[in-house]
Parts: C-alpha cells; structure tokens; sequence
C-alpha cells in the first residue's frame, strides 16, 4: 500500500488545491473588534506568529483579503529542512562564514521548535524524519564538473562526489545518494558508485604519465589579460616566442581557455610542463620575469596584464 495519497503532480495546482481541506473556520469583517494584536495576512506565516502570541496570553485577530491559507502557503511543496535555500557554500560566499553558518544554524534550531510544537499541540501531522541527503542537481552539477577542461577533471569530480555522497547519513543510519546525470555510465560516475578509489588512482596516474602531467611534471601556467582580443593574442605569442628556444619542448599554447573573457578582459593562456629539475624550475621563472619585463616594455603591450602561477591546484 503506497505511504502517500497519489496526486496528479502536473495539474499546476499544488497537492494542498488538489484534495479537500478541513474546513478552516473565518468569516467576514462586518463589526469593529478589540484585540491586543491585529495580524495582517492568514498563511502559514500569520499562523505562526498567531499561535506564538495567544500562547503567550494576547488576545489575537487574523485579517485577510482572501480565504485563509489560500495564498503562497498553499502553493508550497511543504519540504521541512534545515537548510535554506541557499547551499551553505554559496551563502559563505554571500555573506561570509559565521553568518552563514548561523543563518544555517537558526533555520535547524527553527525546525527542531516546530517539531516540539506541533508535538505539543498534539497535531497528528504525520512528520517522518528521513536520514537522507538530497541535493539538486544543479547545486552539485556532476555533468558541469565531469566537462571542465582540466587534467584533473576525474579527480576533482570523483573527490566532491565522494565528499558530498558522505555526508549523507546519520551516524549508523544509512543514507542514500542520487545524483543526477545525463551520462549514467560514465566511468567516473561508476567508479563513484562503488567507492573505487583505488581503481580511480590506477587510471588517473596511469593517463598522467602518459601525458606528463604533475605528479611526473612542475606545471606552470600563464594567463594573459587584456581589453582586446587581438592585443592579448600578440602579446601571449611575444611571450611565449621569447621561451621557444629554452623552453619549446615543454610549451602547451598559448591558446584561448574555454571561458575567454572575464569582466571585459579577454585571455590566453600558455602552459609549461617542466621536468621536476629544480634548477630548471627556478631558471625557467627567471626568464618569464624577464619576458614579462621585455614584454612590457613593448609600446602596444604595456597594459597586457600577466599572471604566473606555479604548481596551480
Ligand atoms: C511553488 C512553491 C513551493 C514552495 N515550497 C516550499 C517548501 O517546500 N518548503 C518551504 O518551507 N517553503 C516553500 N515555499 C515557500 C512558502 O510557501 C512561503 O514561504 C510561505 O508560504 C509564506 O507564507 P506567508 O504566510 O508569509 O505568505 P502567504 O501564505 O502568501 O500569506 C500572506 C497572506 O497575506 C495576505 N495579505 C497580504 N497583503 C495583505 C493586505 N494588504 N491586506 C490583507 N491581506 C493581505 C495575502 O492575501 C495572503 O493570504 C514554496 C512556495 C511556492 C510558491
């Protein structure tokens, strides 16, 4: 027998629309009442704050221009969870960690004083607590992270895969994980599923050596900025011409990234994977100073901006 009442999800009309309501009792304005306090607006918002008032002996009306509950609280899906609609990560970025954490930890705290209230109005509301994390496909993105152009791809998508999969669950509860993707049999997303990590470090390392990539090279990469497109170009090939000579076997580029304009500065980028010969490495940044300053000093390239980033992770 299904747990649930089945409804017809794409009616447009909300589960609570869709089936009969106790009847709410309300009726008409047609005299002039006394009450300590008048709340404007009969949803779940006005029910709440109602019931935090009566409770603390004030004698209270609801006024609204519509039926009771008829508002956005009727179109509402009725999730209860702890986490606003904001990923924490994203908030962090918003706001900064404590108040985003805060924020996270008022709406857990919010929830858990509901629960003791509906607990002590004795509601039957048929609250089941699930133990399993559900994320939205967007917020995780697994087909975003598995098409970034970047050698470590794999593994990245493979570790915040992992990382997240885990924190679904409640100590000796188990949880269950989906996620959400147009390419089911992708050997990540495989490897994922069986929490092969050990398979994933044998394929990984193995393409790595094949194309000398770090651990089995030092990368260093550039990127070059600028206003227009054409300027960038001729000074990431100034740059690049100038490494030729020491330097041509270990050059990837330059060449124009995937995202290629950033707040209206165009990019290249040149890649350099040097052999982990500490004196090369160190004779190799030398010469880029000196190509930057050589590129600088070029009349058309003076505001080409140029950044060097080593070992970049
Ligand atoms: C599609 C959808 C899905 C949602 N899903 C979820 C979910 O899963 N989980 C969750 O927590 N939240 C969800 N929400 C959000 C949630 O529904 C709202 O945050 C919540 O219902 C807001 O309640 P409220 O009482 O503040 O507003 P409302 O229910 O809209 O009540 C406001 C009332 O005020 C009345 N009013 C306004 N101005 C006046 C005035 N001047 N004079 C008289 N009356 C006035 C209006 O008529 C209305 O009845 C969802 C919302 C939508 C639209």
């Amino acid at each position: 027998m299904p747990a649930t009442k089945r409804v017809h999800l794409w009616s447009g009309r909300s589960v609570w629309q869709a089936r009969r309501l106790p009847p709410l009792p309300s009726r008409p304005l047609t005299r002039d009442l006394v009450a300590d306090v008048l709340i404007v607006g009969a949803g779940i918002s006005g029910a709440m704050v109602a019931d935090a008032l009566s409770d603390a002996g004030l004698s209270v009306v609801i006024v609204d221009r519509r039926d009771p509950v008829t508002g956005s609280s009727a179109a509402s899906t009725a999730l209860l969870q702890y986490e606003i609609d904001t990923p924490l990560c994203q908030l962090i970025k918003q706001t900064g960690q404590d108040r985003a954490q805060r924020i996270w930890r008022r709406s857990r705290v919010s929830l858990d004083a509901l629960r003791a209230r509906v607990r002590h109005l004795g509601i039957d509301a048929d609250c089941i607590e699930r133990d399993s994390l559900y994320l939205q496909g967007n917020v995780l993105d697994a087909d975003g992270l598995l098409s970034f152009a970047d050698f470590r791809v794999n593994e990245r998508a493979f570790q915040l895969m992992e990382q997240v999969s885990g924190r679904a669950g409640r100590k000796e509860a188990t949880g269950k994980v989906l996620i959400q993707t147009i390419q089911p049999s992708h050997p990540v997303l495989q490897l994922v599923k069986d929490h092969d990590y050990k398979k994933l470090y044998t394929e990984e390392i193995e393409k790595r050596k094949q194309f000398f990539y770090p651990p089995f090279s030092r990368l260093i990469h550039v990127t070059f900025k600028h206003k227009i497109k054409e300027v960038v170009e001729k000074a990431s090939h100034f740059f690049a011409d100038g490494l030729k000579t020491k330097y041509g076997q270990w050059l990837v580029g330059p060449a124009e990234p995937v995202i290629n304009r950033i707040r209206n500065q165009h990019l290249m980028e040149l890649l350099i994977k040097l052999p982990r010969d500490t004196k090369m490495i160190a004779n190799c940044k030398k010469d880029m100073l000196e190509q930057v300053a050589l590129l600088h000093q070029h009349k058309s390239f003076k505001s080409v901006t140029v950044v060097n980033n080593v070992d970049v992770v």
